[in-house]
């Protein structure tokens, strides 16, 4: 199915500043939303239900899946995470460009499902940066944070099959450089013709 809107992945390990890179992105430009996803893993303090995650029971997230109610879904770290499929649709056929903030595994799903789908992949710029990254954020327990690098290395290894590399170093230049796939993207030709169909056609008439 071709969409006005373009979907984007972005996945990151932990730590790498996916989640305030996507917001800078979303602040800064126009006509492009992320989509919140749902999940069972517990609400950390600052999350805000219906904002950060749609925090959801086991039984309700397993009753969404049996009626198909998923994009894509996976367990990460233990907790069931998903991405509504309904609500992307909606976006997508109005023409609003939609991020899905989702691991290697959910990117993979959504790619096979809907091949237009761009992948993103945000790597932090030394393993240190991502060790004080994840300690500084202070929300977690020592063995959590180990638990969680050792999961990094494993979400940073499907860097390959993403279409888009950012290395987040300095935060100003990462986001320029989502900036810039953006809009790169909504300049192909492709893009242009599903956008301005009245305007080409009436340039050609
Ligand atoms: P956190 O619990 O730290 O917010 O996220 C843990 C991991 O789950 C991150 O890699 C994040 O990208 C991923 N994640 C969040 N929402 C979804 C989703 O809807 N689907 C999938 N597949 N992964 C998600």
């Amino acid at each position: 199915m071709s969409h006005k809107g373009t979907l984007y992945t972005v996945s990151a390990p932990s730590g790498a500043g996916k989640t305030s890179l996507v917001a800078a992105l979303i602040e800064a430009t126009v006509g492009i939303c992320v989509s919140v996803s749902h999940t069972t893993r517990e609400q950390r303090p600052g999350e805000t239900d219906g904002v950060n995650y749609h925090f959801v029971t086991e039984e309700h997230f397993l009753g969404m899946l049996e009626r198909a109610e998923f994009l894509e879904h996976a367990r990460v770290f233990g907790n069931l995470y998903g991405t509504s499929q309904i609500w992307v649709e909606e976006q997508l056929n109005q023409g609003i460009d939609v991020i899905l903030e989702i691991d290697w595994q959910g990117a993979q799903q959504v790619k096979r499902l809907l091949p237009d789908t761009l992948s993103v992949f945000i790597l932090p710029p030394s393993r240190l940066a991502l060790l004080q990254r994840l300690t500084a954020r202070g929300q977690d327990e020592a063995e959590v944070i180990d638990g969680r690098m050792a999961e990094a290395v494993e979400e940073m290894s499907h860097y390959v099959s993403s279409d888009f590399m950012v290395i987040n170093d300095d935060f100003q230049v990462a986001l320029e450089e989502l900036r810039a796939i953006v809009t790169c993207q909504r300049l192909t030709t492709d893009r242009q013709r599903r956008i301005h169909g009245a305007l080409l056609d009436e340039l050609l008439s």
